[in-house]
């Protein structure tokens, strides 16, 4: 559990062995989808709990930390 209350809760999602909560959407991602837009490698996708990245996917470019208006992403994960 993070300090501001939020979780990566996603144990009970199916795929979720693979797929990582960066934040629970509630608590600070507003569901813009300008990550999910700008990943080039597919690896976001917004569920109506959570974004949701794809760790396979993922080559760590940063663009979605640099998008995201709500600081949402993180570098750890
Ligand atoms: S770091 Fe790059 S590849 Fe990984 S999720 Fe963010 S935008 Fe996509
Ligand atoms: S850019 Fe940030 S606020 Fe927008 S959908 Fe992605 S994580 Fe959520």
């Amino acid at each position: 559990m993070r300090d501001d209350g939020s979780a990566a809760l996603l144990d009970n999602i199916p795929g979720s062995e693979i797929m990582v909560a960066i934040i629970t959407i509630a608590k600070r991602c507003i569901g813009c989808g300008i990550c999910s837009e700008q990943c080039p490698q597919q690896a976001l996708t917004l569920s109506p709990d959570a974004i949701l990245r794809d760790k396979t996917l993922c080559n760590g470019c940063g663009n979605c930390i640099e998008v995201c208006p709500a600081s949402v992403h993180e570098t750890t994960g």
